[in-house]
């Protein structure tokens, strides 16, 4: 969108005719061309689009994430995430947990093509070796173990969902003292009413396989 977006600025920079040429524009939310009525509670009852301004805003995604290499521009120890380099393994997520914000928005669910994650983990090597990888379900990222199994490189990943993938995964995870999994609530009712799709047998089997290896803390977040 933002390629689309510059080539139309470039070539119109009148404020008026920018703004008209960018309503033919898919996802483009333009509000002045918009007219919002309210009830006296506040709320939107109606919205109109004025002139040809879509009457609905079509979010727009990119279907393949392997064509888009979304990078660290720099490492450095200054940070949160020391001298890590981080890549986008995953974007949008299968499940969808109705608390969690991107589960929602980053939809439909895409993965990373496998070769070029790999390619782009050896990039990365050029700059450090710790490599955090991204994605809101790395559990179902289908290579998740053999990416984890490259020689040479520290991995770090985001929270596990409790599955026995997730076990596998957190034993790859070498070096490293400490995995999370995420429960999200303390109790079955809950899990159901947030549409987290999990067990406490899920919970407690994935947290005693983790511990079964190298892993010494097995921290649960909600
Ligand atoms: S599994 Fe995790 S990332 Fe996916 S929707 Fe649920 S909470 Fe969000």
């Amino acid at each position: 969108m933002l390629r689309d977006f510059l080539s139309i600025y470039r070539a119109h920079q009148e404020k008026t005719e920018l703004l008209e040429l960018l309503l033919d524009q898919e996802g483009i939310y333009i509000p002045g061309y918009y007219s919002v009525d309210y009830d006296a509670s506040g709320s939107i009852v109606r919205r109109s689009a004025k002139k040809n301004a879509p009457p609905v805003i079509r979010k727009q995604t990119i279907p393949d994430i392997s064509a888009s290499f979304m990078k660290s521009a720099i490492t450095t120890p200054e940070i949160e995430f020391s001298n890590m380099y981080l890549l986008e393994a995953m974007r949008g997520c299968p499940w969808s947990c109705r608390f969690c914000l991107a589960g929602q928005i980053y939809k439909p669910a895409r993965t990373k093509d496998f070769t070029v994650l790999k390619a782009e983990i050896k990039e990365a090597l050029s700059m450090t070796r710790r490599v955090g990888l991204i994605g809101p379900s790395l559990s179902d990222y289908p290579h998740a173990e053999e990416i984890l199994m490259m020689e040479g490189v520290d991995f770090s990943i985001t929270s596990l969902r409790a599955n026995v993938k997730s076990a596998g995964i957190a034993a790859l995870m070498k070096g490293h003292k400490s995995v999370s999994i995420a429960p999200e609530a303390g109790t079955e009712r809950l899990r159901k009413a947030i549409n987290k799709r999990i067990t406490e047998k899920d919970i407690l089997d994935t947290a005693g396989l983790i511990l079964s290896g190298e892993i010494e803390t097995c921290g649960f977040i909600s």
